[in-house]
């Protein structure tokens, strides 16, 4: 009778846990340990390495109750990529992972996230030096974001409600080259483009620091996000800094300019971003997990209400604007999550203008030729009207000292 008593308590305290923690940081780490293994060979656009993790997500959709809804009756989307390798340009096919749960709703939700990274160096984007036959894991990377994908799927197929919307998951290729997945998808859908409420996306969700806080980006592209997210993340007691834009460096892109409302949930960057060492060991699967919570949460709210969320054009004035347009750089990464006025550095590279110039991680730079910087459209701003070669000024504060260096670009 005591043993039972005993039992009893335990079976309901654990109860008690799984429900306010629906996310485990066990199965989240187990995936990403997965993805982000040597055995994948870190994902390279229509690499035999990308097509196991296709399969992988593919089998999971399918285990979890998803249909499949990429061509042909099967849960893959292959689409025709030319990748140029050491100058020469390959045709390749590239897939996209789809799955489908059909709540018999007329409109759908899209959840999603490129499960795509740099393979083996030989497809650009890395940022780590001699990189040609390295394997770049990417765990941030996105299998991050793909776990998110893969365990929010899971969630909603299983919690045994039948949601007013369906919702379709998928998983893109070829981000890392350009958002060729998310493109192709929303030029050739799989369910009609005026069926999709609103679209979600996960990239590099797995580097959660208190501190930071979330980044979240599309903001401005609903009047919904605004009414729906703050409570949400107040409850969880998660600090967030926003971007209205619907224009960025990832896959809701692609669906904004569809004129869908879009969410992209960002970590923010960090000094192993597109290089060899981003590694699984570095994610904090906790912190994932309750992100996820806070993105289920959006998910049942945005599905609750009686109205579509409602696209606002988030206009973006430097659209187009990357910085790989730019003819020079300084070789820093942005802190996205700073809300102050300058440009926080993250990371400096190693041998590039910023570095060469002093300029460490942690600064803000407040002035560049002569212009003031208050957020990172300024800086680009003045990256546009330089050329190689050319000197600059560069003011910024290192704590509360005001630094002035000259910088050649
Ligand atoms: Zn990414």
């Amino acid at each position: 009778m005591k043993k039972l008593f005993f039992l009893l308590v335990l079976f309901s305290t654990s109860c008690q846990w799984s429900a306010a923690q629906i996310f485990s940081a066990s199965d989240i780490k187990k995936h990403v340990d997965l993805l982000a293994s040597d055995a994948f060979e870190g994902r390279g656009t229509a690499t035999l390495g990308e097509i196991k993790a296709a399969n992988y997500l593919a089998d999971l959709f399918k285990s979890a109750g998803l249909k499949a809804a990429g061509t042909n009756g099967t849960y893959f989307q292959p689409f025709q990529v030319t990748i140029g390798i050491d100058g020469f340009p390959h045709q390749m096919i590239a897939r996209n992972v789809i799955g489908f749960l059909d709540n018999g709703a007329e409109k759908t939700i899209v959840v999603g996230g490129h499960y795509d990274h740099l393979g083996k160096g030989y497809q650009s984007g890395s940022l780590s030096p001699d990189s040609k036959n390295l394997i770049h894991n990417g765990a941030d990377d996105n299998a991050s974001g793909t776990t998110g994908v893969i365990e929010l799927a899971k969630y909603f197929a299983g919690n045994s409600v039948k949601e007013k919307h369906n919702f379709l998951f998928i998983g893109f290729s070829g981000e890392e080259l350009g958002l060729l997945g998310s493109k192709y998808y929303t030029e050739s859908p799989t369910i009609p483009l005026k069926s999709i409420s609103a679209m979600i996306n996960m990239d590099m969700i797995g580097r959660y620091n208190p501190d930071k806080g979330l980044i979240i980006s599309g903001w401005g592209t609903s009047a919904a996000w605004g009414e729906i997210i703050p409570d949400l993340a107040k409850k969880q007691n998660m600090k967030y800094t926003i971007d209205s834009s619907g224009v960025g460096a990832s896959d809701h892109t692609s669906f904004y300019l569809k004129d869908i409302p879009v969410l992209q949930f960002f970590t923010g960057t960090h000094s192993d971003y597109h290089k060899t060492s981003d590694d699984s060991d570095k994610i904090n699967a906790e912190g994932e997990a309750n992100i996820l919570k806070l993105i289920a949460g959006v998910l049942e709210k945005l599905d609750n209400e009686k109205q579509d969320p409602g696209f606002l054009p988030a206009g973006n004035p430097h659209a187009g604007a990357t910085t790989s347009n730019f003819k020079v750089t300084l070789g820093v990464m942005p802190d996205y999550s700073f809300s102050g006025k300058g440009l926080k550095i993250d990371a400096v590279s190693k041998a590039r203008p910023a570095e060469i110039a002093g300029i460490q991680a942690g600064d803000v730079i407040t002035k560049l030729a002569g212009k003031t910087i208050n957020t990172i459209y300024d800086y680009m701003d003045v990256l546009g009207d330089h050329e190689k070669g050319e000197q600059v000024e560069a003011e910024f504060l290192r704590g509360t000292e005001t630094k002035v260096v000259k910088v050649i670009f």
